[in-house]
């Protein structure tokens, strides 16, 4: 299962060797212990009204794989009507992941919460129908897909 091991990549997430991230005023924490089941960027009008920009970058981690740290009194929800909720830090509102934590089967991670090399690339760009007009999407191989990837 999964793809080949990347040379070029460091030595995935691991629970000897966690991949540390957090809020920008540190009051979250989190560590991931499991590789990255897949990681892309994501040009949905959602991800640009949570982020203020163009595009998000995320990437899979199966629950197991993923522990909160601290702040958790810090951690609030927007529940969408449809879609997991998104979870960022009430204190400095940084965007975290997406999937609660403490339920659900997986977690999308903001990529750039991340304090190293996740040992993943992003593999595709989904919604690119409603990537914003200001920032061309980059001429890259990845896959593009119109709406939600795989739909
Ligand atoms: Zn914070
Ligand atoms: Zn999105």
């Amino acid at each position: 299962m999964g793809n080949p091991p990347d040379p070029n990549l460091p030595d995935p997430p691991s629970p000897s060797a966690p991949l540390g991230g957090g809020c920008l005023c540190g009051a979250v924490r989190f560590e991931i212990t499991a590789p990255f089941l897949s990681a892309g960027y994501c040009h949905c009008t959602r991800c640009q009204r949570r982020t203020g920009t163009g595009s998000s970058a995320n990437g899979r981690v199966p629950k197991p794989g993923f522990r909160l740290l601290q702040g958790s009194e810090r951690l609030r929800a927007f529940k969408p009507p449809t879609g997991v909720p998104k979870l960022f830090c009430s204190s400095c509102g940084s965007a975290l992941f997406s999937g609660d934590p403490f339920s659900d089967l997986e977690v999308a991670v903001r990529l750039g919460a991340l304090d190293r090399d996740p040992a993943i690339r992003p593999q595709y760009r989904q919604f690119v129908d409603s990537a914003v007009c200001w920032e061309p999407i980059p001429g890259d191989d990845l896959p593009r897909y119109p709406g939600a990837r795989g739909a």
